[in-house]
């Protein structure tokens, strides 16, 4: 059937991921992080627009990425065909935990999806900090109106001090309804898993992986998909910080064109349209 691609940018920033820096010298900077989206929106004029950034929302950026300035960045880019998603750090790495604590996770999910609703925009998108998610996450997706989780990396599991904050092993390579007792099995929640592309050793993980990995990876899935009965939606994925540079830009830009290739790139709501039809043909 077809291939389908999601490019999905995560809103986080280089000084974020510094532990050792104290909370105020990991806020981002107002400036840099303006420019830095204005260019994610201009690269994504190469796929009609069809970007997915994931807005950031921790301990250190409450409600920085809801100021005016932002919030019209946002509108642009669902005016051009694009979307914004909920992309909590809420995942217990470094000063903050709750993921495994409902209450917390909610308040951090429905302040950061009611606080875009308010702006006007329709955010229907979630990923976890460091792709991490729970079953215990899926209702409070489902409260918020939040119909696509994009945390899944196939086979991907990460510890942190001790506790197993991420585990996607045994996770499908396809997109899925996620089931409500083990997010990594398909079943019959609302929320739908988006998974990262993968082939056997890479991923479509644009800042980890060189652009011959990405190559691969994208013709692997391509002759999945002709291998598979039905459709194939999966997430490629690079962060704002990765906009930084003219190296990371040409990267980037020629991570979309590969892909292209190989498959069609579309929006999250397009995403939807596609799943609901077919599974409404299986219902009949
Ligand atoms: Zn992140």
């Amino acid at each position: 059937m077809s291939l389908y691609f999601i490019f999905t940018v995560d809103g986080d920033w280089d000084e974020y991921f510094s532990p050792k820096l104290s909370e105020a010298q990991r806020k981002p900077n107002k400036k840099t992080l303006l420019n830095l989206i204005k260019r994610e929106i201009n690269v994504a004029r190469s796929i009609n627009g069809k970007i997915l950034h994931f807005v950031h929302a921790s301990s250190v950026a409450r409600d920085f990425f809801l100021q005016p300035d932002f919030a019209a960045l946002w509108k642009k880019i669902e005016s051009h065909g694009g979307s914004v998603g909920v992309h909590c750090h809420s995942e217990g790495l470094y000063r903050e935990g709750c993921l495994c604590d409902p209450e917390k996770m909610e308040k951090a999910v429905s302040s950061l999806s009611e606080g875009l609703k308010r702006e006007g925009l329709t955010p229907i998108s979630y990923r976890g900090g460091y792709l991490t998610f729970c079953e215990k996450n899926i209702p409070i997706l489902e409260k918020n109106g939040l119909l696509f989780d994009f945390s899944c990396e196939p086979d991907r599991f990460l510890w942190h001090e001790g506790e197993l904050v991420c585990d996607w092993r045994g996770a499908p390579n396809n997109y899925y309804r996620v089931s409500y007792k083990d997010h990594r099995k398909p079943g019959k929640s609302n929320v739908i898993e988006v998974p990262l592309g993968k082939s056997e050793r890479n991923a479509l993980y644009i800042d980890t992986t060189s652009l011959k990995g990405l190559w691969n990876t994208a013709r692997a899935l391509a002759k999945r998909d002709k291998e598979e009965s039905g459709d194939m939606i999966v997430s490629i994925l690079t962060h704002t910080y990765e906009f930084s540079s003219f190296q990371k830009l040409f990267k980037i830009r020629s991570a979309l064109s590969i892909c292209k290739r190989y498959g069609t790139f579309i929006s999250d709501k397009e995403a939807l349209e596609i799943i609901n039809r077919t599974e409404g043909k299986q219902n009949i």
